[in-house]
């Protein structure tokens, strides 16, 4: 169990930070699909909040538009080629600009009362460890992260007195309707999952599956790695993993059900049989405004959720035979130590190579799996055990898509 938000720490934060309005903003990966969202929700809301970096890895002319837009401060591309167009672009404004990894980490640690970490995979860990170092307010996105080094993320919480706010939407219900102040009188927390593309399809169906098809989500539009984890259902089991360190609870405790509509985001069960859930539209926006103006709440551009237009709404226990993936990440959960780092970057490589179309939609998983039985557990006791295990399993995980 692992309680990075103490009671404590959020009852502290929530005193301090009563309003959203008069509140500065980091965006880290502001060209992705959180981060666009999240740009669409401060755009509407420019009198309350004030933006100081944007940070972006090759779309240097959205970057560059949205610096302008907002007002920004700082605006950071990823890829260092692109520092002299990002420049040029910005020619005649006040926006500084910098380029290259480190100068994403200086953006994440520069002062700011929130910071999104919206990046994708492990490359959002050390930008978003910055962020967390000066005892920031982290709307966290980058699940990759706190699944590759979720101890040594939430130990660096607690220390610099950091808070996390879930903007995952799964994680964003279960921290609106979780009771901090009782943990122990929680039963069980539900992830929902709406099953994916692939939902009904056959193992035979799936072999056949192309990047265009599993990136095409029936309810959420997405970035395509977390697409991709959508369609092998790797997402929810990075999602346990993530729910694991996120709040106080056993892994005995983490549940995932399967709900095709993603109009009820997650569920608590408490011991006398209540089962608190939070619903909405299957929007971003909500979670991200909810992130932004935590403790208070503040209007999301969202459709209103019309359930008697919706009519019904389904369950079903998830089928981890047909999703492989989903039981990998939950023996992870289970295993501890190096495990769900493993995981992830062999999962990142794998979903990388079925985009690139080295590997057919089966040989994600498979990949997955051959590289966890191939690895050692070890203990993860520092960031640089992080990267050595991450960068070991990369170098197999290439080896296994190689051999496909
Ligand atoms: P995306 O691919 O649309 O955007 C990723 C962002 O990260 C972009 O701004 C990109 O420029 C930046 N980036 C990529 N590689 C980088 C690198 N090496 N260095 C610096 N920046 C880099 O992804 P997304 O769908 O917005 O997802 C972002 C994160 O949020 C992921 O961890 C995902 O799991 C999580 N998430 C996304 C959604 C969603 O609806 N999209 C929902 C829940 C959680
Ligand atoms: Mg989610």
């Amino acid at each position: 169990m692992a309680v990075v938000n103490t009671t404590l720490q959020l009852s502290q934060e929530r005193r301090r930070l009563q309003q959203p309005a008069g509140r500065s903003v980091s965006i880290l990966g502001a060209t992705g699909s959180i981060g666009t969202n999240t740009v669409d929700v401060l755009r509407r809301n420019r009198d309350d909040f004030s933006v100081v970096a944007l940070t972006g890895h090759r779309n240097v002319r959205l970057l560059a538009r949205q610096a302008r837009d907002l007002n920004a401060q700082l605006a950071v591309i990823g890829d260092d080629s692109l520092y002299g167009e990002l420049k040029d672009l910005l020619a005649g404004t006040r926006i500084e600009v910098g380029a290259g990894a480190d100068a994403v980490v200086d953006a994440a640690a520069r002062p700011a009362d929130v910071v999104v970490a919206a990046i994708v995979g492990t490359a959002g860990l050390n930008p978003t460890l910055a962020a967390v170092r000066r005892g920031a307010l982290v709307a966290l996105a980058n699940k990759e992260t706190l699944v590759s080094a979720g101890a040594i993320m939430t130990a660096e919480v607690l220390r610099a007195g950091a808070t996390l706010i879930p903007v995952d939407s799964e994680h964003s219900a279960i921290f609106q309707v979780f009771d901090f102040d009782r943990a122990d009188t929680v039963d069980k927390i539900t992830l929902t999952a709406s099953g994916g593309p692939f939902r009904e399809k056959s193992r035979d169906e799936m072999r056949a599956m192309t990047p265009e098809l599993a990136v095409a989500h029936p309810n959420w539009d997405m970035g395509a790695k977390i697409s991709i984890d959508s369609a092998t259902m790797m997402n929810k089991g990075l999602e346990m993993i993530e729910a694991f360190h996120l709040f106080p609870v056993r892994a005995d405790q983490i549940e995932v059900l399967v709900h095709p509509q993603s109009v009820v985001h997650s569920l608590v069960s408490y011991v006398d049989g209540s089962v608190l859930a939070q619903l909405g539209s299957p929007d971003m926006r909500t979670p991200i405004a909810y992130a932004l103006a935590w403790p208070a709440r503040m209007a999301a551009p969202s459709a209103p959720l019309s359930l008697a237009d919706i009519g019904t709404l389904s369950f079903s226990a998830p089928d981890v035979g047909r999703f492989p993936a989903l039981r990998l990440a939950q023996d992870c959960l289970v295993a501890g130590a190096s495990a769900p780092t493993v995981l992830n970057a062999a999962n990142e490589v794998a979903v990388a190579a079925f985009l690139d179309r080295k590997i057919g939609f089966l040989e994600i998983a498979k990949t997955v799996e051959q590289v966890l039985e191939t690895v050692n557990l070890a203990a993860l006791n520092s960031l640089e055990d992080v990267f050595a295990i991450d960068a070991e399993a990369r170098r197999r995980a290439h080896a296994c898509v190689a051999a496909f």
